[in-house]
């Protein structure tokens, strides 16, 4: 997604489109489903591949739900990747997948309201951890300016906020001249769109979003979130054209290594073993130059999980796959050679915690590595412990003053009544519906 925003389709003509292109190259020989890790998970390995796609591509051509075999096959579809290599037409299995689950959801959506609920839960996360001006920082729509980078969080992120400050501080000491975009108010479009189904709604927002982009006349924005980078970079590929380029924020500090080996001078003697995902191995080769830049840090290997990320847009999407592959990273985690699982992003972050406080396993994200490299003081998650601790009267105790200081009143046997659903992101399964209804 580059150059000049010259032409601005609406989003259904560009899904039209898309797909149009894909029933007419696809030849419907399977070889996706062949090569598919979640195809035995999804009991479609044994069956016609063929037929599976083509039930695929009805609803490509003709709108409706999507049902048997096909249906089976894309729930589990966890954005590996794996396909992308396997078609021998050049079509994007991936994106062939994600277009018909859009579509799919326009007839029936097994998650209506997302977005309203996932809002209102970033919010509540959010204002349970950070002080206001970091609130502020975060989550407010900013004054447009000329800068060379954007810097685009996108949704989610805001959950886990400590990594988002600590990317910053590496931004800063790179004297890198951006300004920071995200919140529910900035979403890529792709909760309207594919979880939804409300594809003109979901236009709109990724419509909104980029024009956002474009006020700050940016050379680049670096993007932190994968499902951003996978809607707008690969699924939207091509919707609009732009001034600027679309990238992830590790791509760009891999480019500035020369710039920022010289300010990482403070020692960090751990050894280390990073989690990553098929879906995004770029990323996570990025990630593993970058904390191979830090002095006295051993990356002993990489532990290579399903999916694009961790959460239900990605692995979760699979159980029975993602059981096995966790199963091994924490197998190889808590070798006691290894002093930490390094996590790339929030959905894994927040996941991969939870797991290392049961396992007795130290988590932390790249992030704060790097500032600890850079002699900094990295930013604390806050909710460290409290993820698996299941004393959530205890957590609404520990965060009701950062609540006040965000203005959110909100009961305390409420708040820890749905605190479990909320850190569960269960609104990814069709609950947290409290928070599904208009707001009054
Ligand atoms: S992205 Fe991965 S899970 Fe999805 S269809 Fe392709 S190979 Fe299967
Ligand atoms: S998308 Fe490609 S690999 Fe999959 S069935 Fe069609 S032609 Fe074959």
């Amino acid at each position: 997604m580059n150059d000049m925003m010259t032409n601005k389709p609406a989003l259904a003509d560009f899904v039209e489109r898309a797909a149009a292109d894909i029933v007419r190259d696809c030849t419907q020989c399977g070889a996706c489903v062949e090569i598919c890790p979640v195809a035995p998970f999804a009991g479609v390995a044994d069956s016609d591949h063929g037929a599976t796609v083509a039930g695929v591509l009805d609803v490509l051509k003709d709108g409706g739900e999507m049902t048997g075999n096909a249906a089976a096959w894309t729930q589990q579809c966890d954005g590996c990747g794996k396909c992308l290599a396997a078609c021998p037409e050049g079509v994007n299995p991936r994106q062939m997948v994600m277009l018909a689950q859009t579509k799919s959801a326009e007839t029936v959506s097994q998650t209506p309201q997302l977005f309203r609920k996932m809002s209102r839960s970033i919010r509540l996360m959010a204002a349970m951890q950070l002080v206001p001006d970091d609130y502020a920082r975060l989550l407010r729509p900013k004054a447009p300016r000329d800068v060379d980078v954007v810097f685009y969080v996108g949704c989610n992120a805001v959950r886990t906020p400590h990594l988002l400050f600590n990317a910053m501080y590496v931004l800063d000491a790179l004297e890198v001249d951006y300004e920071v975009l995200g919140g529910p108010s900035s979403c890529c479009g792709i909760i309207h769109a594919k979880w939804e189904g409300e594809i003109g709604q979901g236009g709109k927002v990724t419509d909104g979003t980029i024009s956002r982009f474009g006020d700050f006349t940016p050379d680049r924005v670096l993007s932190w979130c994968p499902s951003c980078q996978l809607h707008i970079g690969e699924t939207l590929g091509g919707y609009q054209e732009t001034e600027f380029a679309f990238d992830h924020v590790t791509k760009f500090l891999v480019e500035q290594e020369a710039r920022l080996r010289p300010k990482l001078t403070t020692q960090v003697p751990l050894r280390v073993l990073l989690h990553a995902h098929d879906g995004m191995s770029d990323l996570g080769e990025n990630v593993d130059r970058l904390l191979r830049a830090v002095p006295g840090l051993e990356v002993v290997g990489t532990a290579w999980e399903s999916g694009y990320t961790c959460g239900g847009s990605g692995a979760d999407r699979s159980p029975g796959l993602k059981a096995l592959r966790r199963s091994a990273t924490m197998a190889r985690a808590t070798d006691p050679d290894i002093d930490a699982l390094v996590t790339l992003y929030h959905g894994c972050h927040g996941q991969l915690s939870t797991a290392g406080t049961a396992e007795g396993v130290k988590v932390v994200n790249f992030t704060d590595l790097l500032v600890r490299g850079l002699g900094g003081t990295p930013r604390q998650d806050a909710f460290e412990g409290w993820r698996s601790a299941n004393d959530w009267y205890g957590l609404v105790d520990e965060t009701t003053p950062m609540l006040t200081a965000n203005g959110v009143a909100v009961d305390a046997a409420f708040l820890a009544d749905i605190l479990p659903d909320v850190f569960a992101q269960a609104e990814f399964r069709g609950g947290l519906d409290v928070f599904g209804a208009p707001e009054s």
